[in-house]
């Protein structure tokens, strides 16, 4: 309850809700971490949200998803009864006024409920919090983690240096430096998204996937999925198997895996060579949702019916995914298509 006697709200995926029984849904891949929204109208203005300050989208939405208000006393208790596919909770933080606290809050009361449970009952289980929001201080990541956080998401969406403040505000080096300095202050427990097609290169793709995973900073991969009544309603999503290129090389910087990148003179990347890269390429996983652990974020970037950018689950079509994108496979050498 709050002040004013009125019950907390908050917003979640219509797939979380389906998942935990909220809503009477069919969900084709059911997510396997509930996706949990605070705050509305953001005080930042990135070109692509349709919860930025100047977007006409209905809030009820985030990238192609829809969140509904939920009060908050009866999501929790529906947590707690989650099912056994469900291993983690993410918080996506819109930059309202008093967002931090607001985080604060929201994490430290559920991770209360959840400890509690689990001093009650020896099957209760535990499911870590994940929390994406935007900061500036380290301070303010700590105040996470003290409040009962595991993982922290500082998105950098934008690896375009020359795009980065015209669609996301802010300045490239700052926003980059301070993510990389969280990675280094709370090693491998800093996550952050990156969208592929906001006019990057893969080289500079390439280039940011480097000083992240040297600090162990996971990245989470997404394709961009424009949004009508934002300022980039009408900009085109990147094409699928430039999207594959781009995930076969984040996961082979996962696996901590040591290749040779080779880009033409527009930093567009034709092939890569290494050892055993060309039986890595088959690896289904590389095609999955990435970011923190079981987090598959089912059609933020795709209708149902495809093309499936990140696959919500293991995809068991990989052959052809292979050959779409691939001109040449070698056991040390993968050659792209044009
Ligand atoms: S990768 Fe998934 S769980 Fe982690 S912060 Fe991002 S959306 Fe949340």
């Amino acid at each position: 309850m709050k002040k004013d006697g009125t019950r907390k709200t908050i917003r979640a995926s219509i797939g979380s809700l389906g998942v935990l029984g909220l809503r009477n849904i069919k969900l084709p891949a059911p997510p396997t971490t509930l996706y949990l929204m605070l705050g509305e109208k953001c005080m930042f203005d990135c070109a692509y949200c349709p919860q930025a300050r100047t977007s006409h989208g209905s809030t009820n939405f985030l990238s192609r998803v829809i969140w509904p208000k939920t009060d908050w006393g009866l999501l929790k208790n529906a947590v707690l009864n989650a099912p056994k596919i469900v291993k983690r909770i993410c918080f996506q933080v819109v930059s309202s006024k008093g967002y931090v606290e607001e985080a604060l809050f929201f994490v430290q009361d559920l991770s209360k409920t959840l400890s509690e449970s689990r001093e009650s009952s020896t099957n209760a289980r535990v499911l870590p919090i994940s929390v994406s929001i935007r900061l500036s201080d380290t301070n303010d990541v700590k105040r996470l983690f003290d409040a009962g956080a595991e993982r922290i998401g500082l998105a950098m969406d934008v690896v375009s240096r020359n795009n980065y403040t015209s669609i996301r505000g802010g300045d490239f080096d700052r926003d980059f430096r301070f993510i990389l300095s969280a990675g280094e202050r709370f090693k491998g427990r800093i996550t952050t998204h990156i969208i592929v097609g906001m006019g990057e290169t893969d080289e500079e793709l390439f280039n940011a996937f480097s000083e992240f995973y040297k600090r162990d900073i996971t990245v989470g991969l997404f394709a961009f999925t424009p949004i009508k009544g934002t300022r980039m309603e009408n900009a085109k999503r990147p094409l699928l198997n430039r999207y594959r290129k781009v995930q076969f090389m984040r996961y082979l910087f996962s696996m901590n895996k040591e290749f040779v990148p080779h880009f033409d003179e527009n930093g567009k990347l034709v092939s890569v060579e290494g050892k055993g890269v060309g039986s890595i390429v088959k690896s289904s996983a590389i095609y999955v949702t990435s970011g923190c652990p079981n987090c598959n974020r089912p059609y933020y970037n795709e209708e149902p019916l495809g093309p499936m950018f990140n696959y919500p689950f293991i995809p068991d079509e990989t052959e052809r995914i292979v050959n779409e994108f691939t001109e040449r496979v070698r056991h040390n050498e993968v050659v792209f298509k044009e």
